[in-house]
């Protein structure tokens, strides 16, 4: 996380999204989830998912953090790729 030239990678956006949901990025960090968001379509569509999600339930399940659910937004963003 001390790279901040680097673009986050999805795994990364994964694993900090609930922060960001809850407004607990630091500014740098948070500039950086949103510049990937620009440019990763699935990443946008994922967060929305979260948002949704917790939106109905008050909180996040601990499933959604699971490898499956990454295992279905690389294959979202695989779908995305391909169709470029
Ligand atoms: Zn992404």
């Amino acid at each position: 996380m001390s790279d901040v030239a680097h673009m986050m990678t999805c795994q990364e956006l994964v694993e900090l999204v609930t922060d960001y949901l809850e407004d607990r990025l630091e500014p740098p960090v948070r500039a950086r989830f949103e510049e990937h968001l620009e440019a990763c379509p699935p990443c946008g569509t994922y967060l929305e998912q979260m948002r949704d999600t917790i939106g109905a339930l008050g909180r996040i399940p601990p499933e959604s953090l699971s490898p499956h659910a990454e295992e279905e937004l690389l294959a979202a963003f695989r779908d995305w790729a391909a169709r470029r």
